[in-house]
């Protein structure tokens, strides 16, 4: 199939690649909860070890792993919680031991019948339906952390923007002090975790800055409203259970509802609901991304 993926490459003109963020990971967390929480791993099944071994920064394994180490270390043990930092999910299966997993650009976690192009499942005590993990791409990645919180991915995250502990004042500081484009500013993991170029193009939008300009331009009063347009949009994501895109599908296997409501991202060429400009598409540092050039400064 040609997938929404190609056709929304054509309408911002730039080949953009949407990807789960906080909302879409959020949303799969809370149905695998619903789904999974307090249920005993009775296998586990690898089909493609690369899921275990990731991509390292020159294509080769991440990690060395053996499934049956990684499988021997998860069967018997029940899943207590499912938690999430960023666009990670933790599953915590014990003191000692999570399971974490990144479902990159187009990783599945869906439980139902195994999927037929599952790379990995789950099977779980008293339960017909599995827990299986698909990926087009193949650059999803599950690995095993003694401690998740001390796991390099996880350490290296800035706060969570939704957490009521979120310093504010900090966070625009540091923003301020940095030479970045607003658009990569924000797309760092380091700064603030969750966000991609969906969310982020819609606060930016909401903001009026474009995406563009240099964070350290910006003036301390558009820090708070900047924070409340970015937890704005991901509460908007969040509550139509995430942006729809050719992979993404929630943890029920059903696609989110929040595409509808996007405002600029994936709208190049189209006129602005404010001023009826024709919005902009252009890419910052490789991400495709859309502003409207009259309303963001
Ligand atoms: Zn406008």
């Amino acid at each position: 199939m040609g997938g929404d993926e190609a056709v929304w490459g054509i309408v911002l003109g730039v080949w953009a690649s949407p990807v789960p963020e906080l909302p879409e990971v959020e949303t799969v967390r809370r149905d695998l909860v619903s789904l999974i929480a307090g249920k005993k791993i009775s296998d586990v099944i690898i089909r493609d070890r690369r899921v275990l071994e990731g991509f390292g920064p020159r294509g080769g394994p991440r990690r060395a792993v053996r499934a049956g180490e990684f499988t021997r270390a998860l069967v018997g043990r029940t899943v207590r919680d499912v938690l999430r930092r960023g666009k990670y999910l933790i599953f915590d299966v014990g003191e000692d031991l999570s399971f974490l997993a990144h479902l990159r650009m187009t990783g599945r976690l869906v439980v139902g019948p195994v999927a037929a192009d599952a790379r990995a499942h789950f099977a779980f005590e008293e339960m017909s339906q599995v827990l299986s993990f698909s990926d087009t791409r193949r650059f999803g990645e599950l690995w095993l952390a003694k401690d998740w919180r001390r796991d390099p991915s996880i350490a290296a995250l800035g706060p969570e923007p939704l957490d009521e502990s979120f310093d504010a004042s900090a966070w625009g500081r540091d923003l301020r002090r940095s030479g970045a484009k607003m658009q990569s500013a924000l797309l760092d993991q380091k700064r603030m975790a969750g966000l991609g170029n969906i969310y982020v193009t819609e606060a930016l939008f909401l903001s009026g800055i474009r995406p563009t300009r240099r964070a350290r331009t910006l003036k301390s009063s558009q820090i708070l409203p900047l924070i409340e347009n970015i937890r704005r949009v991901l509460q908007e994501g969040l509550s139509h259970r995430g942006v729809s895109f050719r992979d993404y599908r929630d943890a029920r296997g059903q696609r989110g509802q929040a595409r509808d409501r996007l405002l600029v991202y994936g709208k190049a060429k189209s006129p602005c609901p404010r001023c009826n400009t024709l919005f902009r598409g252009l890419k910052v540092s490789g991400r495709g991304t859309v502003y409207c050039p009259k309303c963001q400064k």
